[in-house]
């Protein structure tokens, strides 16, 4: 059902790409084979845990389409996850790594579990265990995973460890199997913060083609990896960060917070809730705890997305009074709420476009790695502001030539790098 809700995003294109490309039939055949990965890999766990009992976990490696290189996407440890929205996300991936150039496809891992019921040990024998049995169809030249949510570069670092060890290799460019590996472990400079960092570039373009001012108000919704990364770049160049949010709840003032006072009390008490009294913050007495319902309703500049899938819906969609949305997070609106919030006239920065950092700073260590380069975190954004800049140019084009969405005019554009492809291999 997800994954049927996320390709009508992209169906509404169809018609308007068979009249761009001049062909109808052809385009028919391009969108079938695009609604079904090309390969589904589904594995089954088994872990001794400390009580010496054996739990078998299920896992996957859903490998969307790999036309324009190997496929590249996360893995995910979750208690949800399933194939369907395993199978979502790789199809997401394989649009985001075309739309910003990347000779890469796009596939998506994850295993049902819930990584804080396990030890450190069981975590890792679980990590290993997964990478016995897809390591067949994984590499450089193949596909490439990455950390997703609940997952991160010591996971990464066992598992090329694992990988190297089944190949019975230290060919430093097999180190390229995995992105998103510690900096010690030929990770790359940048990663971490890479995600949220894409989301500051992408929204400065957005504010630069609008002349819109930079003190705009901002409101986020997640304060993980990527809502922290993202908070903290936009602080630096001057956004108000208005409201701040995780899964307990979140805070405003209309002073504005800043993000690396929230973190540290957030480190503390264990959640956002209560925070809003920080600094300089406090001694305005301005600050309150808000709900996330309330949070993403409040009336600011810019509402950012960088929790979950489907927080805005049919039911919430209206009440929504920013004016842009940035989609940090993958699908956080639901195809009907995307209907409805465009209809209003509000614009949508989406997520193929605006945290397509992360999987950008992936290719760069893969390359890193393959070259036996290292480079400084400077050089790092330096190349993913090029990779951006490029993208969010082309897709404004689009945007204005057509007089589209953005949404729509980001699909066009990594459709028709997906479609020049297919062409040559099913004439
Ligand atoms: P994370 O687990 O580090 O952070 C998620 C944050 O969302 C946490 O602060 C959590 O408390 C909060 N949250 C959870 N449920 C919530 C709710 N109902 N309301 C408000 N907040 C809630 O994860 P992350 O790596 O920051 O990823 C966030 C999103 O961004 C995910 O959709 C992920 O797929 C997407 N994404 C991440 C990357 C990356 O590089 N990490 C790249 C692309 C996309």
């Amino acid at each position: 059902m997800i994954f049927e809700n996320s390709f009508k995003k992209i169906l509404k294109i169809k018609n308007l790409f068979k009249n761009l490309v001049k062909e109808d039939k052809k385009v028919d055949y391009f969108f079938e084979i695009l609604k079904k990965p090309q390969r589904e890999i589904k594995v089954y766990l088994p872990v001794k845990r400390e009580n010496g009992e054996i739990e078998i976990f299920e896992g996957y490696r859903i490998q969307h389409n790999n036309f324009l290189g190997p496929y590249k996407g996360g893995i995910r440890y979750f208690s949800e996850v399933n194939e369907d929205e395993i199978n979502t996300l790789a199809f997401l991936m394989t649009i985001k790594c075309a739309l910003v150039g990347l000779p890469l496809g796009g596939a998506k891992g994850g295993i049902k579990v819930d990584p804080k019921s396990l030890s450190e040990k069981e975590l890792e024998n679980l990590s290993r265990e997964y990478v016995r049995k897809i390591y067949d169809f994984i590499g450089p030249d193949k596909d490439v995973p990455a950390p997703d949510v609940n997952t991160n570069a010591k996971i990464m670092d066992w598992m090329v460890d694992e990988y190297l060890k089944i190949l019975n290799s230290n060919d430093k460019k097999l180190k390229a199997t995995f992105t998103g590996k510690s900096i010690e472990n030929d990770g790359s400079e940048g990663r971490e913060e890479a995600t949220g960092k894409g989301g500051e570039i992408i929204l400065e373009k957005f504010v630069e083609k609008l002349k819109l001012q930079k003190t705009l108000r901002v409101a986020i919704q997640g304060f993980g990896n990527v809502g922290y990364n993202l908070a903290k770049f936009l602080y630096q160049k001057g956004y108000k960060l208005v409201a701040l949010s995780d899964s307990k709840g979140g805070i405003y003032s209309e002073e504005g917070f800043n993000p690396e006072l929230v973190m540290e009390c957030k480190k503390e008490k264990g959640m956002i809730s209560g925070c809003y009294c920080v600094g300089s913050v406090c001694d305005s007495k301005l600050g309150k705890d808000i709900t996330n319902e309330e949070l993403l309703e409040l009336d600011v500049d810019v509402l950012a997305l960088a929790a979950l899938e489907n927080v805005v819906h049919k039911d919430n969609a209206d009440k929504i009074k920013a004016k842009t949305i940035l989609e940090i997070a993958n699908n956080p609106l639901t195809e009907e709420a995307d209907e409805i919030l465009n209809k209003r006239g509000l614009i949508i920065i989406p997520d193929i476009l605006a945290n397509s950092g992360g999987v950008i700073v992936s290719y760069f260590e893969m390359l890193q790695n393959l070259n036996n380069e290292k480079w400084s975190k400077e050089k790092v954004f330096e190349e993913l502001e090029k990779y951006l800049s490029k993208a969010f140019d082309e897709v404004w084009k689009i945007k204005e030539e057509l007089n589209i969405d953005l949404r729509k005019a980001s699909f066009v554009l990594a459709l028709n790098r997906i479609y020049e492809k297919y062409k040559t291999l099913y004439q």
